[in-house]
């Protein structure tokens, strides 16, 4: 078996840019449902953007 590299570009649920490895981006599940992993780019958490659920539709700075 092969280990084979996935470049998968993650994307931020803010902004939708995707995040590029190794940035300082910020992960956490939704405070809502707790399902989703919501991902916010720096730019995003720098200026406080919100960001929504796309399972639930939770809104949350
Ligand atoms: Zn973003
Ligand atoms: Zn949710």
């Amino acid at each position: 078996m092969t280990e084979r590299t996935v470049l998968k570009l993650l994307t931020c649920t803010s902004c939708g840019k995707p995040i590029p490895p190794g940035a300082e981006a910020t992960k956490f599940l939704c405070p809502n449902c707790g399902e989703i992993l919501i991902r916010r780019c720096e730019k995003c958490r720098k200026f406080g953007r919100l960001y929504k659920c796309p399972k639930c539709g939770f809104i949350g700075p």
